[in-house]
């Protein structure tokens, strides 16, 4: 699988591929599976839906690795707005933001101001911020910076944590003396064998390992993962050590696994889904095709002439 996701995310990053995969119309319905829109909106009536359905919601501005200060400072009114409207609509809603969509890689200091008006805002709305982990080169900034507002801004902050990579070992160990919210995935990232573990059965080892440590001693974890396996585990785990749902819930993204997110749902567990929207689709489109063999070849069949 590592392999696989290199490969299709090196061909997604070359600007023809891009190019075509914007202007071919076949590409709407697979996008639209992911994406719930291109609106601030569109995004809102999909979370009215879904909590109508019993589900919490995270919604996601798409955009990363801005090139300017005004763009960062874009994307962070654009959130401000989201998190007020979230606030009227009265739905149990957080927003989920990548550190480079608010400058990190320009300027720490930049996207530290630009986290932190969104931190001081949540705070007051009685919000939530999740954070996002992008690829490993700004893991240890992203994990500084949360470290830093955390202090002030507490709950009202979660950090994702990709278990593929070696380091989350320590910064689990520091997320539970810290007292972190932590949301828990297997990392969606195309990394090098020196800091990531290369197979998927290691992912997977070190997936469980880190949810049940979170789940033993941590604040609260979000348990972000469509495999059947892990969500078995992890709901035994609970149970057996006597952990209720006010120290845990599922998180899965819109469009995937539905058939699960329901069961779950049914099952009364608390689930929230990740509702992705907006007009810079691609590179998340990408790292969901990434992920599974299956959507690639869908798309392909969608782009090959019929007859
Ligand atoms: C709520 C949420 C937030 C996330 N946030 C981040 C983040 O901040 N940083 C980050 O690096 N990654 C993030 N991810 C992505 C994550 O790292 C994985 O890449 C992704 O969840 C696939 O891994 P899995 O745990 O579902 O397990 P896998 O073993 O990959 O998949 C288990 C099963 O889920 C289904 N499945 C998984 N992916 C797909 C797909 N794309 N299309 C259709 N079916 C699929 C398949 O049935 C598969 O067999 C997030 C994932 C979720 C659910």
């Amino acid at each position: 699988m590592p392999l696989f996701r290199s490969l299709v995310l090196a061909i997604a990053r070359h600007p023809t591929v891009e190019r075509l995969a914007r202007e071919t119309p076949f590409l709407v319905p697979l996008v639209t599976r992911f994406v719930a829109g291109e609106t601030m909106q569109e995004a809102l009536a999909v979370a009215r839906a879904l909590a109508d359905r019993g589900f919490t919601t995270t919604l996601d501005l798409l955009g990363e690795d801005v090139r300017t200060p005004t763009e960062a400072a874009a994307a962070t009114e654009a959130y401000a707005e989201l998190l007020q409207a979230i606030a009227r609509c009265g739905i149990d809603a957080t927003i989920s933001v990548k550190p480079t969509h608010l400058g990190l890689r320009l300027d720490p200091e930049l996207a530290r101001l630009n986290l932190e008006r969104l931190a001081r805002l949540a705070q007051r709305l009685g919000g939530r911020v999740e954070v996002d982990m992008e690829d490993s080169s700004t893991t240890r900034k992203t994990i500084e910076l949360f470290d830093r507002l955390h202090c002030t801004y507490g709950d009202h902050l979660q950090l994702a944590l990709q278990s593929y990579l070696y380091r989350t070992e320590q910064d689990i160990e520091r997320a539970v003396e810290r007292g972190w919210r932590i949301r828990l995935v297997k990392g969606a990232y195309a990394e090098p064998p020196t800091v990531a573990y290369p197979s998927k059965a290691a992912v997977d080892a070190a997936y469980r390992r880190h949810m049940e440590a979170l789940l033993e001693y941590g604040r609260f974890v979000a348990i972000a993962t469509h495999d059947d396996a892990i969500i078995r585990v992890a709901r035994g785990f609970a149970r057996r050590i006597g952990v209720g749902p006010e120290k845990y819930e599922f998180q899965m993204l819109y469009g995937v696994r539905r058939d699960l997110q329901d069961a779950l749902r049914r099952a009364g567990e608390p689930v929230r889904i990740y509702v992705p929207f907006g007009r810079h689709w691609y590179p998340y489109f990408t790292r969901r095709l990434a992920e599974r063999p299956a959507n690639l070849l869908f798309l392909l069949r969608q782009l090959l002439p019929r007859g």
